[in-house]
């Protein structure tokens, strides 16, 4: 419980209407995408960076644990407040401070959706490539803290490859800055290490990105099989082949039925899997190009490829992928989302296994995910009246010890947060999480920030 002088103390640096402490309201806050929940004690909104100093400041004098959060939606815990305390809400820090359209760069407040920036730079002929298929709600510091990937990171790196600087308020409340518009900056890269770290080193305020300009020509395809396993040989061979398309994203035939009765995008309901891949860059060579790709899809027996004809199709096949997490709600109440990743060769088996290990549980698993990067997105189809969850968390921790059998990892994207604090030892060593671990207590000897989160409890 928070002290009653301190909740006035924090009202009086964000204004009483920005402060949440009665049940109804931190009841809103106990859960994000992942399976936990935990009540905090208050929820606060600050609207500047000084404000976020001034509240982190408070909560360490008090010894009060804090947790930042943009919109909740990540899938693995990490914006529960496990120990209760503080939840800081950064959804109305929300500007695009800048556009530096000149030199390719960005500057936002932690709020701003993935999507705003994403809009407000097309309008203009640019492009922020980090595109979570949850970009209309991501904000840009649940990405960062998250380092998401999405659709279009297989070509052009996730959010790490993107961030070129911060500012954070230390668990101190000290505000600091690292990196910035320049390509390379002299010192440790203390960016990079803070993006991914989930909110455990500090609040991150402001982000200045890299942005592109968008590709001259666009062509998306989407290839039709009827074997999971050829839709994964096929990722496999078109890279191996030395292309790299801009997205290869993969639906199985549960996937795909769903989603179908949903944005109706004109998957085929009959399929086993599909593909969507999709080519962008110079109007030269892309015909050549494309012709490769369908040549590769033919081989691994696809039954069809489509090419969208034009914007509207296109945006109708990327509707459908986009919505998919939230179309599979229909097969059933409820779902967990497991998230892995493999080498891209090992795609074809690790999909099977996938499915053997679905069976041997007896639950229905539905695949959705970024097929080129070796991502696995298996979700776990349940009903919390009638399933036992923990046979549905036991079937995802073995899914996630055959990502690491492949040496892959426990995470492709969604972080650990919570969820996936055990599995960090089926990747790493003691001393590699000792390593990590000294690191966190760098940035907040008190353990305030996020506590509880990434590491293994013992
Ligand atoms: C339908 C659906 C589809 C999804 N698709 C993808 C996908 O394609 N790719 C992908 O990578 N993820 C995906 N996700 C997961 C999720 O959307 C991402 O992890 C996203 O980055 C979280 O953003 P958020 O604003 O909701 O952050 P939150 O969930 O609120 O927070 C995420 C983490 O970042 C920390 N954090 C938040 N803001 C800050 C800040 N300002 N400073 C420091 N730490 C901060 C939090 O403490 C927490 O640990 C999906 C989720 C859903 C529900």
């Amino acid at each position: 419980m928070i002290k009653e002088e301190t909740i006035t103390e924090l009202k009086n640096i964000v204004g009483e209407g920005n402060v949440l402490t009665s049940t109804l309201e931190r009841i809103l806050y106990e859960y994000d995408a992942s399976v936990d929940r935990a009540l905090p004690d208050a929820v606060i909104f600050p609207t500047t960076t000084e404000h976020v100093s001034q509240i982190v400041k408070t909560a360490n004098r008090e010894k009060i644990p804090f947790v930042a959060r943009g919109s909740g939606t990540n899938l693995s815990g990490g914006s529960v407040p496990i120990r209760g305390g503080i939840v800081i809400e950064l959804s109305k820090m929300n500007q695009i401070l800048e556009l530096d359209l000149e030199n390719f760069r960005a500057v936002v407040q932690p709020g701003v959706f993935n999507l705003d920036l994403y809009n407000t730079l097309a309008e203009r002929g640019y492009f922020y490539a980090p595109d979570p298929s949850s970009q209309m709600v991501a904000t840009m510091g649940g990405t960062v803290g998250e380092n998401a990937g999405g659709p279009h990171c297989l070509k052009y790196g996730v959010t790490t490859n993107h961030v070129m600087g911060l500012e954070m308020v230390l668990p101190n409340g000290e505000v600091i800055e690292t990196g910035g518009k320049s390509l390379d900056m002299p010192g440790y890269d203390l960016a990079g290490l803070i993006v991914g770290s989930e909110g455990t080193f500090g609040i991150v305020t402001k982000i200045i990105v890299r942005i592109l300009k968008m590709p001259e020509e666009v062509k998306t395809m989407l290839a039709i099989f009827e074997s999971l396993e050829d839709a994964a040989q096929t990722v496999s061979d078109i890279i191996a082949a030395g292309i790299l398309p801009a997205t290869l994203e993969m639906m199985d035939k549960f996937t795909i039925g769903a989603v179908e009765n949903f944005a109706k995008a004109g998957y085929p309901l009959d399929a086993e899997a599909v593909l969507i891949i999709e080519l962008d860059g110079l109007k030269d060579g892309m015909e050549r190009l494309s012709r490769r790709v369908v040549q590769i899809c033919q081989k691994n027996s696809a039954r069809d490829v489509r090419v969208a004809k034009d914007d509207a199709e296109r945006e109708r096949l990327w509707i459908g992928r986009k919505s998919a997490f939230g179309a599979i709600a229909q097969l059933g109440p409820n779902y967990f989302v497991c998230d892995g990743v493999v080498p891209r060769s090992k795609l074809p088996e690790t999909l099977r296994q996938v499915v053997k290990i679905g069976e041997d549980y007896e639950l229905r698993i539905a695949n959705v995910f970024h097929a080129g990067d070796g991502n696995l997105h298996p979700l776990i189809l349940y009903d919390e009246r009638t399933t036992d969850i923990n046979k549905v968390l036991k079937a995802g921790m073995e899914i996630l010890a055959l990502c690491a059998s492949k040496d892959g990892m426990v995470s492709g994207e969604h972080g650990v947060g919570l969820e996936k604090r055990d599995a960090m030892r089926m990747v790493y060593s003691e001393d590699d999480l000792n390593v990590m671990k000294r690191m966190k207590m760098v940035f907040d000897p008190d353990n305030l920030a996020n506590p509880d989160k990434i590491f293994p409890q013992d």
